[in-house]
């Protein structure tokens, strides 16, 4: 039977009016007054109610005080041990959360760990996010016309296993569920393979294996794996998660030949894909060359620009930063693929931005015209030139006319000929001015025969050139500086709130720790501009 306490009407007499003005004050202008005042009142327990009868079953916890507990956890990235303990005990949860009567004071892990999985389940996390987002929004009068976006890496509690690891411990997995769910089955397993697997006790196990070794072992590794894949392919078994997941890498490693003395073979190194299972603990964790491993997390977030400072004692101070959009995604996406849902999302809560701030990731030429049909202006570099990096001379070093055409090589030499067609420039230098050149070896252009030195280009990279010119301007530069703030942002999201050191595994529960998080570092930061203002 649902239970939800009034939270809306006020009280006859104050229940708080015990603490004094000093510690009043100290709780009103902390996380704990943010939350009652902007929050506590917004919860959206009418979803979390609909799976509750109204009149049967064993009266639930006060769902305000679950909603709450469950975001404040994040907030202070306790342990369930931990959160139990504050609601039952911590007076700034109390004031927080409204409780005032015994029976809310006690949460019990097992109470938190079901809701936990149930607001999971539900996607009731984005909504918990999205609205009480939206609340502060509203309630300290934030301008959203201004944002920026950026993406950093968080890492599941797993740790770096070989390919050798990866099949040892899907091998595990399976049997350990197997013994659990199938103990008839899992009866038939060989002695030897559970010796290895199971036990992981006595010679030919897989903990100590030396480096020289990996090769061997790994094959037979794969051979044990494709005997427990063939042996239950036609059973129960078949269908338990452990089983795909078995299957899954073996198939992601290793290859079935026609060859009966070598019936399987190992697959060469990356030729899985970047799309590979990086450890059984965490299917959905991934591996990105750049980026690490584990998960992409998108952060956008309001900003303000204020001009020259001003001294003054009346001057009201900055209203806060707040982020207004999380996405969690596998680290294999590119981020210029995120920038559409990002729009997509804030657009649905009507606080969409002007323009956008992000980095040369998100400043494709598509991403810049999908920005300007929905009318967000992009701010963002273009990639660098190709070559640069290497000390290449690029198109920036040639002088063009409006239309795109050479009028003179990084040399000051005037081409012989040029041509524009639908899809690309053309120019031609004349090769004996060019094999005398002292850039010869850093330009682009290149010998067609004898005749002629070529360059091609794209009418693209003609409109990527005009952008990398513009952005070495003090007005773009100026515009641009602001971007970088939401670097502060991300560290405070990963060291801060404990991102950095996750203690789950899987997308749904990052997803829900990453959307709390995210909506604690805004009730942080709220709280820090009200102490602000109460100082002034
Ligand atoms: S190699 Fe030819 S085109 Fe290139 S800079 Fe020298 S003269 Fe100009």
């Amino acid at each position: 039977m649902k239970r939800m306490r009034d939270h809306h009407s006020p009280e006859l007499f104050d229940p708080w009016e015990h603490l004094g003005p000093k510690r009043r004050r100290l709780l009103e202008i902390s996380w704990s007054g943010v939350f009652r005042e902007y929050l506590l009142d917004q919860l959206p327990v009418s979803e979390l109610a609909a799976g509750f009868s109204d009149k049967h079953g064993r009266p639930s916890k006060d769902l305000s005080v679950v909603l709450g507990a469950l975001i404040l956890q994040q907030l202070h990235d306790l342990t369930d041990q931990q959160t139990t303990e504050a609601v039952a005990l911590n007076i700034a949860w109390h004031y927080a959360l409204d409780i005032r009567h015994e029976p809310d004071a006690y949460l019990c892990e097992r109470t938190l760990r079901n809701y936990r999985t149930r607001i999971m389940e539900s996607g009731l996390d984005t909504v918990l996010f999205r609205g009480l987002t939206d609340q502060l929004i509203e309630k300290v009068g934030i301008d959203t016309n201004r944002q920026r976006l950026d993406s950093t890496t968080v890492q599941s509690a797993i740790r770096g296993l070989t390919r050798l690891g990866i099949l040892v411990e899907a091998a595990s997995k399976f049997l350990r569920e197997l013994k659990r769910k199938s103990p008839a089955d899992f009866a038939e397993v060989d002695s030897e393979i559970l010796r290895k697997y199971f036990e992981r006790q006595g010679e030919g196990c897989f903990a100590n294996t030396r480096p020289s070794e990996s090769k061997r072992r790994l094959l037979e590794a794969a051979q044990d794996v494709y005997r427990l894949v063939e042996q239950f392919r036609e059973s129960d078994a078949a269908g338990l998660e452990s089983y795909q997941l078995l299957y899954r890498i073996f198939d992601e490693q290793c290859e079935v030949t026609n060859d009966p003395d070598s019936p399987v073979v190992i697959r060469p190194p990356r030729s899985s894909g970047c799309e590979g299972v990086i450890s059984p603990a965490d299917p959905d964790a991934r591996y990105n060359k750049h980026k690490g491993t584990g998960y992409l997390v998108q952060i956008m977030e309001t900003f303000d620009s204020p001009g020259e400072p001003v001294d003054d004692a009346e001057s009201q101070p900055s209203p806060p930063d707040l982020i207004t959009h999380v996405a969690v995604d596998p680290l294999t996406m590119h981020d210029q693929d995120a920038l559409v849902p990002a729009l997509d999302d804030v657009d649905s809560r009507h606080i969409s931005p002007q323009e956008l701030l992000a980095d040369s990731h998100y400043g494709s030429t598509e991403c810049l015209e999908k920005g300007e049909n929905r009318g967000v202006k992009i701010i963002s570099p273009a990639q660098t030139a190709k070559g640069a990096k290497q000390g290449k001379l690029t198109l920036e070093d040639f002088m063009l006319d409006d239309e795109g055409r050479v009028l003179n090589c990084p040399a000051g030499h005037a081409p012989i000929e040029t041509s524009i067609a639908e899809a690309r420039l053309q120019v031609l230098f004349d090769p004996v001015v060019c094999e005398a050149c002292p850039h010869k070896d850093r330009c682009p252009t290149a010998a067609v025969g004898r005749s002629s030195q070529r360059y091609q280009y794209t009418h693209e990279r003609v409109q990527h050139r005009a952008r990398r010119l513009h952005e070495t301007s003090d007005a773009f530069r100026d515009r641009y500086r602001w971007r970088a703030g939401v670097e502060a942002t991300m560290s405070r999201f990963k060291h801060q709130m404990g991102m950095a050191h996750l203690r789950i595994r899987g997308m749904k529960r990052v997803t829900f720790s990453a959307l709390l998080r995210a909506l604690g570092l805004n009730i942080h930061r709220v709280a820090a501009w009200k102490r602000a203002m109460a100082t002034r």
